[in-house]
């Protein structure tokens, strides 16, 4: 037996001795409502990220101070600085929450933590309390064995797009030089299925206003030769797909996928399509979810039923939400969709484009090192191989980092599997997932140090 496997039966051990105190941690976690959204009291972010400091500030390894962050809860950093030569691994989670929602639908108290069916429910269990005690767990049972440089990063404001800590990596990139990144915020395919999550889609907004007329008109008296607002714009909007559904906006990337594809029956019964609707676009459901782009109207500021008039519109709006494929950069998109609309505009309607919320993707180069350490971490924590997938839509804060830190290896995982439910009533965290990725991270920190002692014995880091 070598002494690499002794160390991986080792840390097995560990994590599931260590498994009642990480279910008692993450339960007083789930205990704190510390709801991100605005119009929340702030108290209890404020009292999660002590809580959270106190925790990894318990391993006695770490300096663990708060960030503040204006206008926002504070982040948690921490930091154990790497042993000569060795590399080191960022911790990402956050320990804001959703609101709990209707409370009628929960079987037990959104805030408090009740374990069924080896199941932990309550609201942030597995999103993403959960992906804090996997990191402080796989911390703790590494113990004296750590070998690896370590920076947490924990989050109070992910639910909100993050958008103070996004800005601080900006104009720190140096506090979060690391040489692996793992965002404890993603989830398996299913249950038991180790999955890597590589990409994800970006976002550009645009808001449209047409208008043809000073005023609203009788219908009767100038209908026919004038034309309407609300027609220019609909007319316009025609344009975003082709009649199969592709998106039609030149300008607009599509990457390649290659990670696994989904079946549509189950596909179709998730998203809830109705009876008989088709789903749109040519090409797999995987590559239209994960790697092309997609376009919605999410608003349309038009005359409601209510008091509607035989007139002529003379103003409408609408606000154009584009998910984009993951290695375009956000502004660009924005920019092509506005020269889009500016050439599809009918009649010379007069036309304002307001540019909302540009955040580019990420896409994650998976032939690293660190990758493979990662995977052989999944395949002995969960004894299957790790699958690959897309996300269709997802964190400022892992592009941001992805900029921040272009040599990096970013990972995302988590415990976020369907039967998860996050943001939904009655969310909870699987238990075994839950030792499973609290093992992976053990693993992946004992393995990285591993590699790079092997490689240091070849010659060193290149
Ligand atoms: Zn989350």
């Amino acid at each position: 037996m070598t002494t690499r496997v002794r160390q991986s039966e080792v840390l097995r051990q560990r994590v599931h001795h260590l498994l009642p105190h990480l279910k008692e941690e993450l339960g007083n976690l789930v205990r704190i409502p510390s709801i991100s959204f605005p119009g929340y009291p702030e108290e209890p972010g404020r009292e999660a990220a002590d809580s959270v400091a106190a925790l990894f500030r318990s391993l006695d390894r770490l300096d663990v101070r708060l960030i503040e962050m204006p206008g926002e809860p504070p982040v948690v950093f921490g930091d154990q600085p790497a042993p000569p030569g060795a590399p080191t691994v960022i911790l990402y989670a956050h320990y804001d929450v959703q609101p709990e929602g209707d409370v009628e639908q929960w079987l037990s108290p959104p805030f408090e933590a009740v374990e069924r069916d080896g199941r932990m429910y309550g609201r942030g269990a597995a999103d993403d309390k959960g992906g804090i005690i996997c990191h402080y767990g796989a911390l703790h049972a590494l113990g004296d064995d750590l070998a690896v440089g370590v920076k947490i990063v924990i989050d109070g404001a992910e639910e909100v797009g993050s958008p103070g800590l996004c800005r601080y990596i900006a104009e720190n990139p140096a506090l979060f030089a690391a040489d692996a990144v793992i965002v404890g915020d993603g989830g398996n395919v299913a249950c038991g299925q180790p999955t890597l999550s590589t990409s994800t889609r970006g976002l550009a907004v645009v808001d449209v206003e047409v208008e043809t007329l000073a005023g609203p008109r009788h219908s009767g008296l100038f209908g026919g030769p004038v034309p309407d607002a609300l027609v220019a714009l609909s007319r316009m909007i025609a344009t975003f797909h082709d009649a199969r559904g592709n998106v039609a906006v030149e300008g607009l990337d599509s990457d390649q996928y290659g990670g696994l594809t989904l079946e549509k029956d189950a596909f179709v019964e998730e998203v809830g399509l109705l009876p008989g609707v088709d789903l749109i676009g040519d090409g797999t459901i995987a590559e239209h979810l994960f790697t092309r782009p997609s376009v919605s109207v999410i608003a349309l500021e038009a005359p409601s039923f209510a008091g509607a008039a035989n007139v002529i519109v003379p103003r409408a709006r609408a606000r154009i939400s584009v998910r984009l494929a993951p290695g375009q950069d956000a502004v660009s998109a924005q920019s092509a969709l506005v020269e889009h609309l500016e050439s599809v505009a009918p009649w010379n309607a007069k036309l304002r484009c307001d540019r909302g919320v540009a955040m580019s993707g990420f896409c994650a180069s998976v032939d690293g090192p660190a990758y493979s350490v990662a995977r052989d971490a999944l395949r002995e924590a969960f004894g299957t191989p790790a699958v690959q997938i897309g996300r269709g839509g997802g964190m400022p804060v892992q592009a941001v980092l992805h900029r921040a830190l272009p040599g990096a290896e970013i990972f995302q995982w988590g415990l976020d599997e369907p039967g998860a439910k996050p943001h939904a009533p009655n969310e909870s965290a699987d238990l075994l997932e839950f030792e499973h990725f609290t093992l992976t991270e053990a693993l992946f920190m004992a393995g990285l140090a591993w590699t790079e002692a092997a490689g240091d014995r070849q010659g060193g880091r290149p």
